[in-house]
């Protein structure tokens, strides 16, 4: 793989180079699709491999400072062109040639120009990445590095420089549901935690963030919480006890809710580490291996069991086992979410705690004395029914994850947040004439 931004030809050919005029047609192309305000495109054609395109000011045009932007007469010209990569015509590389000039700026002095089609030093032009920024939002970064024929590099600075760009640019206007998840990073080695926005028609990533600690949660609030909170009616999060005391904090005027997909989750574990500890155990005793593969039976809800499943459970369910008491503990609990009266689901987790307190479960215990720690901030979720959708937030969850997967190859902080946001924050983009899918 070539680096694109590195398939020029040496500067001195350049200079001595006549440009052969094999492509000239390409010029009324670009002046169609990629025209730059104040320059005009002049010879056009093959230097080797690559399409070079001379630009040049247009007569009389007065250039822009580099560092404040103000116009300014031209204090002289570059003898060395410098080339600018362009999206790619009919699977040939195409560069922008230009001479930069110096600007006599009235605030600055005497300062380099800024040019439309990139940015200070940047080789690859605007519009070319944009367009490998957008072709990530469908194949993985590689993929695209591949098809342009470009490193994996060169894609990764795009969709940041986009990202920059949409951060600096979106509209961070009124957010009233937020949702705090983590996700697990490196085989789950570390965490990130996320903060969407989950108002009904739009959802977001606002925030990531390092960890999962409280100093974590409170770097989201302290940049996001002066301005908005009055506006915040509802915070949806998991139990992971360091989030739930910092909303507590920050957002106590906000509906505090536990997002049910990660309660269902935990009582999962529960069920799991029992079924494994009794399966080992059995097979330590020499019994007959009748939990072996029912890990997806006793997890998976009953509709969603296939048929070799469906006729495992019903097998294991003649059992008198410990697994099967948990497995019908986790069943019935099912029947919470179902409530309409908050008082009334009160009552069922209640009633459901004191049963796993007696089962003699120690994993079903600890999971009891989790949602009687959380209880109050469990029942919140039947005032809020309605405002925020079921599983949105498993749903963001697992959109990050695929995010993330599509970025694999460099285990940088930088690079995951940069693909997070990409993929997630719903960020506007830099506008050109040509809109890419
Ligand atoms: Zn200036």
């Amino acid at each position: 793989m070539t680096d694109g931004v590195g398939r020029e030809a040496s500067r001195s050919t350049l200079r001595t180079a006549t440009v052969h005029t094999g492509a000239r047609s390409i010029k009324p192309i670009l002046t169609r699709c990629h025209p730059v305000r104040s320059f005009v495109y002049g010879a056009a054609g093959f230097v080797g491999e690559p399409i070079h395109v001379v630009v040049r000011p247009r007569a009389g045009s007065l250039g822009h400072c580099g560092e404040c932007g103000g116009r300014g007469p031209t204090y002289d010209t570059s003898r060395h062109p410098r080339l600018f990569e362009c999206v790619p015509l009919w699977g040939y590389v195409v560069f922008l040639v230009y001479r930069m000039r110096r600007i006599d700026c009235s605030t600055c002095g005497v300062r380099t120009e800024q040019v439309p089609w990139a940015d200070g030093k940047n080789r690859c032009g605007n519009v070319y990445r944009l367009c490998l920024a957008r072709g990530t939002r469908r194949v993985s970064w590689r993929a695209v590095a591949l098809i342009f024929g470009v490193t994996w590099g060169v894609v990764n600075r795009a969709i940041r420089w986009v990202v920059e760009y949409g951060l600096l640019h979106r509209d961070r206007g009124r957010v009233t549901a937020i949702g705090v998840d983590d996700i697990a990073v490196w085989q789950g080695h570390k965490y990130l935690t996320l903060v969407d926005q989950i108002d009904q028609g739009s959802r977001r990533l606002l925030w990531v963030g390092k960890d999962r600690t409280q100093a974590t949660i409170r770097a989201f609030f302290q940049m996001f919480g002066d301005v908005r909170a009055p506006a915040r009616q509802c915070v949806v999060s998991d139990m992971w006890t360091p989030y739930v005391d910092v909303i507590t904090q920050q957002a106590g005027h906000a509906l505090q809710i536990l997002d049910r997909f990660h309660v269902v989750a935990t009582l999962n574990n529960a069920v799991d580490e029992v079924r494994a500890t009794e399966a080992r155990e059995l097979a330590r005793q020499g019994y007959e291996p009748i939990l072996t593969h029912t890990r997806w039976c006793v997890l998976k809800r009953r509709e969603q069991h296939t048929l070799d499943q469906h006729r495992t459970l019903k097998d294991v369910l003649h059992s008198d086992l410990r697994t099967v008491r948990a497995f019908l503990l986790t069943e019935s609990f099912d029947a919470f979410w179902a409530y309409s009266s908050a008082p009334w689901a009160g009552w069922f987790l209640d009633t459901g705690c004191t049963r796993a307190m007696r089962s003699r479960l120690e994993p079903m215990k600890r999971f009891a004395k989790t949602l009687r720690r959380h209880r109050p901030l469990l029942l919140t979720w039947f005032a809020a029914k309605g405002a925020i959708a079921l599983g949105v937030v498993e749903g963001m969850n697992t959109n990050a994850t695929l995010a993330i997967r599509k970025a694999r190859g460099f285990r940088t902080y930088d690079v995951l947040e940069t693909a997070l946001y990409h993929d997630l924050g719903r960020l506007p983009g830099p506008v050109f004439t040509h809109r890419f899918c």
